[in-house]
């Protein structure tokens, strides 16, 4: 049960209630390209609208750097938010972000209302967390929702600082969503309990491998990263992603998977070429017999087979990061056959956001899983064991 106050607990007739949303949508000449970060926070914005709450939605969108840039408005969200909800959204349009046009706005709500801030990373305080922007935004609300999962990760003044100056806060659905799922799978977790970590680099998952190594029963490990392992285990890797440093580290994993009893699964085979592209000559090589000038980009067939048998008796499973390029057709089969491994079991399959949950729409696996984290940088902060600061601000129960 989360600890955490939750939109349910909240009584918000007639109150200002500020909701911190995860707007970073994808844009192409100001149109939205992907708006499933837009209907996430949907939940959470009806049930505060029926409840007679006057709204008041912020969010960043990419990395403006504190100053206005108009590429990066959220002028496109209010239009879409507008016609989803069948109401008109107000966008206050301030390059300040809480000016004029915020206050008039706000100041003159109905219960029922809503109104759109302006891209909170016009705002140069607002990375850092600073204490002036933080109060301005309080300034506009009673209460302070946050349900912007995918930027939890960060401390920042419409994440954390504001839940100082508002006299209550809450999570949304979505976050409660995220926080349950990731929180039982990786706290409570049905046994056998397996992880899956792939995608390009060790040193992004160091922290990760370590804290799973203490929760699982098997950590399968594929993508880029399994090849530092392979040489930690003094296998040639050829021209495939290696980092040096971060051998010694790998080899220490190694040993704290014998230690821990964990069966800790590396590929055996892997599909090499000579060329970084999908259109090219491709071989499948042992792993640890990689000749020079050959690179690896997914795993191999045999190695495949022992993942998907390594998954099927699985009660929960936690993937993070693909097995190979799976952006070339021709190197997408070791991230499909986890997919479809995973797809195929009755147990709770996690995935967590970033390139994992792309490769699995992507290969059309999406509503084969239990849950798709929506928050790349937020899910591997929790798979490291960390509290998230955008929810340790929030007030407790
Ligand atoms: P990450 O952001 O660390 O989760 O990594 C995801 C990226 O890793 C994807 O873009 C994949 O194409 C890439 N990747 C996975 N396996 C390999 C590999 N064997 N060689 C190069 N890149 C890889």
């Amino acid at each position: 049960m989360l600890q955490k106050k939750t939109v349910d607990d909240l009584q918000v007739k007639g109150k200002k209630v500020l909701v911190r949303c995860d707007f970073n949508v994808p844009l192409q000449d100001g149109v939205i390209t992907d708006e499933n970060r837009i209907t996430a926070v949907l939940p959470t914005i009806e049930k505060l609208h029926k409840d007679g709450a006057k709204l008041i939605l912020c969010s960043h969108m990419g990395k403006p750097k504190g100053e206005p840039k108009p590429e990066l408005s959220l002028a496109p969200v209010a239009k879409r938010l507008s016609e989803l909800l069948g109401q008109e959204v107000i966008f206050a349009k301030d390059d300040n972000v809480v000016g004029e046009n915020a206050k008039n706005a706000v100041a003159n709500m109905k219960d029922g209302d809503i109104v759109l801030l302006e891209n909170t990373r016009y705002r140069k305080e607002e990375t850092k967390n600073e204490e002036s922007f933080s109060k301005e935004l309080a300034s506009l609300a009673d209460i302070f929702v946050n349900d912007a999962f995918g930027t939890s990760h960060r401390a920042h003044c419409s994440t954390v600082g504001v839940t100082q100056f508002v006299s209550e806060s809450a999570v949304g659905y979505l976050m409660q969503k995220e926080i349950e799922f990731l929180g039982n799978a990786v706290n409570h977790p049905e046994h056998p309990f397996v992880a899956i970590l792939g995608g390009s680099k060790v040193s992004d998952k160091i922290n990760v491998i370590n804290h799973l190594l203490d929760k699982v029963d098997t950590l399968i490990i594929g993508g880029g990263m399994a090849y530092t392992f392979a040489v930690a285990k003094g296998g040639r890797v050829g021209e495939s992603l290696l980092e040096l440093d971060k051998v010694e580290y790998a080899k220490e994993m190694m040993e704290k998977a014998v230690a821990k009893n964990v069966n800790l699964l590396l590929p055996v085979d892997t599909v090499v070429t000579r060329e970084f592209k999908n259109d090219t000559e491709y071989q499948t090589v042992p792993t640890g017999e990689i000749p020079d000038g050959w690179m690896g980009l997914d795993i191999g067939e045999k190695t495949r087979k022992m993942f998907a048998e390594a998954i099927r008796d699985a009660k929960t499973v936690v993937w993070n990061g693909p097995m190979g390029v799976f952006e070339f057709e021709n190197f997408a089969k070791g991230t499909k056959a986890v997919a479809q491994a995973m797809a195929d079991i009755q147990a709770t399959t996690i995935i967590g956001g970033g390139d994992s949950a792309a490769a699995v729409n992507q290969l059309g696996y999406g509503d084969k899983m239990t849950h798709i984290s929506t928050g790349g940088g937020a899910s591997l902060e929790f798979l490291e064991g960390k509290e998230l600061p955008g929810v340790a601000a929030v007030q407790d129960r």
